[in-house]
């Protein structure tokens, strides 16, 4: 489903992606993990070209990123995202921000957009806040609601980049939950997280990163109990 083949990215004269290469299957969920400032967020963003690449080409469903306009908005609507601030928009109520991306650039009505939208609340357990501003929800509740939002757009693969670091402990698991549930529904992911217990759990593949390279690939058992790079046995070390 998602192919990304030789790609590099420079920012000015910092090489921040080396040469990555690898291939997300449909169905398929990948936990990328690796220290901090080692590539893992631009890798996200260069999939829903929030960053451009330096060379190197991504492919989703045989197709090369579009560069712009129709097609462009197309690819973002295509690849869910989820970051570690949230993003809601501030102004407006839950539900508005389930709705708003169905109704703006899929023309989706109202009403449909609403059932849509409250049936996608109750799955991730927030649909009694729908009429409430995002400051008026907890961390956990606000990142489910941004859950929500990006599967109301029927993505075909989830991008998620430290989802649950912006959150208080006992929020983490609510948050885990929902993206295990996705998980299990054969969702296509792709999650930066550090959570262990969410790998184990979920994940297909574990894609450690270190300055800007992938080090290691490995299923999530072996990775972590037996990775095979010393850089990722010394990442290990620290974060276990
Ligand atoms: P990670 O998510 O693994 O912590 P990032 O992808 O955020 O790493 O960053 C990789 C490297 O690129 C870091 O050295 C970071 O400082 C740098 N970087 C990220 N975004 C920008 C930007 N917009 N401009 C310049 N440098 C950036
Ligand atoms: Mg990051």
């Amino acid at each position: 489903m998602i192919e990304i083949r030789n790609v590099n990215k420079y920012f000015g004269d910092h090489h921040v992606l080396k040469d990555i290469t690898t291939t997300v299957n449909r169905g398929e969920v990948v936990v990328v993990i690796g220290p901090s400032g080692s590539g893992k967020s631009t890798l996200c963003r260069t999939i829903n070209r929030l960053e451009t690449i330096d060379s190197g080409e991504i492919l989703i469903d045989g197709v090369s990123l579009p560069e712009e306009g129709k097609a462009l908005a197309e690819l973002r609507s295509d690849v869910g995202m989820v970051f570690q601030s949230f993003n809601l928009f501030a102004h407006k109520t839950v539900l508005e921000n389930v709705t708003l991306g169905p109704r703006r650039v899929r023309g989706v009505g109202r009403k449909e957009a609403d059932e849509r939208a409250l049936e996608l609340l109750r799955r991730v357990g927030v649909a009694e806040h729908r009429d409430k501003l995002p400051a008026q929800l907890s961390g956990g509740q606000q990142q489910r609601v941004a859950i929500a939002r990006s599967l109301a757009m029927n993505p075909k693969v989830m991008l998620l980049d430290e989802p649950t670091s912006a959150l208080d402990p006992e929020m983490i698991n609510e948050v885990l939950d929902v993206m295990i549930e996705l998980a299990d529904e054969g969702m296509t992911m792709i999650a930066v997280t550090h959570e262990m217990g969410f790998a184990r759990r979920a994940a297909d593949r574990v894609i450690f990163m270190a300055d800007g390279a992938i080090v290691e690939e490995a299923a999530p058992d072996t990775f972590f109990t037996a990775p095979s790079s010393e850089r990722a046995q010394n990442f290990l070390s620290k974060i276990l």
